[in-house]
């Protein structure tokens, strides 16, 4: 598409203003359960059975967690886990988190497999000017946004408890915390320290690491200094792949995603990508008949352009 487009502008409506626009548009609201292929047919949670002739999959994906099932491990990626995330409050401690410089009064310790922070994006010199101002204190004045923001303020409560943890809304974006208060208990702006070349090798809850009778470390709170042995009590302990052990309160996984494409798989036979994407051609075709796929949820397995970046 960017052969063609340099810009494009969103807007975000109710489904209805989109039925009576295009006539040709009727909105479902329900997930889908089951894709029938062969009889070109999808089965929705309500009930119904939709049968179509040409259909595009665009389900989007869902957070690679470093470790599934474990309370104090988040993944932030649509309306309804940044509420769980915000609803946590930010007691004192350390934690992972993507937003980093956005959190006001919290230790953060970011956990990092490169040499520096955004290897896939930037080289290393880009990445030491942005980390100095990552550990500044917050001094600049906000930049005006020339595009529409989105957030989750105002989100109603009873669309937020309506959302299950396996029925997530829309990727969130970049926006996300604007209009949040994201302040922790401590005084300071922020704390952030970095560990570089370490991946998290064992997470710990709290009774499970106080048997094994190991030694955390405090929060490095000069670069210079080496650090010293914690003494407080954490929720959960993550020790990392350099043999450090630190406590905190919750650990935020920004891994990556996984294409979701469980609802689709039973009965299909799909060709996957590496990354367990719906792969596709350059007109967006999956391999089986009349099914497309787009976004998050699909692998692009053609040849790219040698000026293709991320
Ligand atoms: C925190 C964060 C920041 C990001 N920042 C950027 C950025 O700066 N720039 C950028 O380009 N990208 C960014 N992204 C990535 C971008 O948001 C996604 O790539 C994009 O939203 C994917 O669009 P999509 O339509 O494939 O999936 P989504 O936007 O995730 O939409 C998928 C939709 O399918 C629905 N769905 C899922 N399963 C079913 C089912 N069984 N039945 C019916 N409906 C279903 C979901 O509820 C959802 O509404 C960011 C993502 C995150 C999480």
């Amino acid at each position: 598409v960017s052969k063609v487009l340099e810009e494009f502008e969103v807007e975000e409506q109710p489904s209805t203003v989109l039925e009576n626009r295009f006539p040709n548009i009727k909105v479902i609201e329900s997930g889908v359960k089951q894709l029938k292929s062969e009889e070109h047919c999808i089965l929705t949670e309500d009930g119904h059975q939709h049968v179509y002739k040409k259909l595009c999959l665009c389900a989007g994906a869902k957070p690679k967690l470093i470790c599934e099932g474990n309370p104090y491990v988040l993944g932030i990626r649509d309306t309804d886990s940044a509420q769980r995330f915000f609803f946590l409050d930010f007691p004192t401690g350390n934690c992972n988190i993507p937003p980093r410089y956005e959190i006001e009064g919290c230790e953060v310790i970011w956990a990092i497999k490169d040499k520096a922070i955004g290897n896939t994006f930037f080289d290393a010199g880009a990445a030491e000017f942005l980390t100095s101002k990552l550990m500044s204190e917050k001094s600049e004045a906000k930049i005006a946004h020339r595009r529409t923001i989105y957030t989750v303020e105002g989100a109603k409560k009873e669309n937020r408890t309506k959302a299950k943890a396996d029925n997530v809304g829309s990727a969130l974006g970049p926006d996300w915390h604007g209009g949040l208060d994201l302040k922790g208990t401590e005084e300071f702006s922020h704390n952030i320290h970095i560990e570089t070349r370490c991946e998290v090798k064992k997470i710990y809850l709290q009774e499970e690491f106080r048997i094994m009778q190991k030694k955390p470390l405090a929060f490095p709170k000069d670069q210079h200094k080496s650090v010293t042995v914690d003494k407080e009590r954490w929720p959960v302990y993550v020790e990392l792949t350099n043999g450090k052990i630190y406590g905190c309160d919750f650990l935020v996984s920004a891994t990556g995603v996984t294409p979701n494409v469980h609802p689709f798989l039973l009965g299909n036979n799909f060709d996957l990508g590496e990354d367990g994407g719906l792969k596709v051609d350059d007109q967006m075709r999956t391999s089986l008949p009349d099914i497309y796929a787009a976004g998050d949820i699909c692998t692009a397995c053609w040849q790219p352009s040698p000026v293709w970046q991320q």
